[in-house]
């Protein structure tokens, strides 16, 4: 099997239930992150789906990372009935799925070269079962990521559904992210209120907002001597020099002439001209 290295951030994108559009955000943050230079790859360790869906979440999340479908969920876990992954399972007379097989399936199953990022998004709520011996929160445990991204709705019935889910997950960093969020809709705003005035939560409302969460939490590197950024004393680079390392990885970058001037490119960032 190839080597498989785990990724230098991990993150589970988690739902309060289902539906509430957890595909939805982590296919956005991954965009949103490969927009800044972030190599991320995306997994879905088991999905269920009804056969009528002309894009399963493993699709979605594929097209954002730019992975191989396959990569993001392989083929014997795919359970084309709209049960929960184990249910499904029974239904179709398939074999049943233990936990352990998944974890150990994302463990092996991420590329060679760490991604910045890995994505691993679970089924259903929390709560939900994933396996004959476990559910998203037993996966969560298996997987000790950096952190979890706890997508709830915005509407009737969040600050239960909200409240829950962040007590289970009091041994996780955690972030809340309200979907479908709309600031004119006074009980969104009254429901964000109260997450943080009573709960002492900090949900986000955009993909922009947790976009940036993430890269705030990862390391960058000085472009004129490499060094973490915190630790470069400053006047490394002359002014108008090109950019020398990737302020992603800290790896010299190749710098060629091109007819609008230079192009500094890391091998696995990317050009960063559009670094900010
Ligand atoms: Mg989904
Ligand atoms: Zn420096
Ligand atoms: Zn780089």
């Amino acid at each position: 099997m190839a080597r498989s290295s785990r990724p230098h951030r991990l993150i589970v994108i988690a739902g309060t239930d289902t539906d509430v559009g957890k595909t939805w955000v982590a296919a956005r943050l991954a965009e949103g992150l490969r927009a800044r230079n972030v190599t991320v790859s995306a997994r879905k360790p088991a999905q269920s789906f009804d056969q009528e869906d002309a894009l399963t979440d493993a699709d979605v999340l594929a097209a954002a990372t730019g992975e191989p479908v396959d990569d993001v969920c392989p083929p014997h876990r795919w359970y084309p009935t709209p049960m929960a992954p184990p249910m499904a399972a029974d239904a179709l007379g398939r074999e049943p799925i233990f936990l352990g097989e998944l974890l150990a399936e994302v463990r092996d199953g991420w590329p060679g070269r760490a991604p910045d990022v890995g994505l691993v998004e679970l089924a259903g709520g929390i709560r939900s079962p994933l396996g004959h011996d476990g559910d998203g929160l037993d996966l969560i445990l298996g997987l000790a990521p950096d952190l979890v991204v706890l997508v709830a709705d915005a509407g009737l019935g969040t600050l239960n559904a909200v409240r829950q889910a962040t007590e289970q997950l009091l041994d996780h960093p955690t972030v809340v992210v309200l979907n479908r969020f709309d600031h004119d809709t006074e009980l969104h705003r009254r429901n964000l209120q109260w997450l943080v005035e009573r709960e002492a939560l900090d949900p986000l409302v955009d993909i922009d907002s947790l976009v940036g969460s993430v890269l705030d939490q990862m390391p960058t590197y000085c472009t004129g001597c490499g060094r973490p950024a915190g630790d470069c004393p400053g006047g490394c680079s002359p002014e108008l020099d090109p950019p020398r390392y990737c302020p992603r990885c800290s790896r010299r970058l190749a710098v060629t002439i091109v007819p609008t001037g230079v192009q500094a490119r890391c091998r696995d960032h990317g050009p960063i001209e559009d670094w900010a």
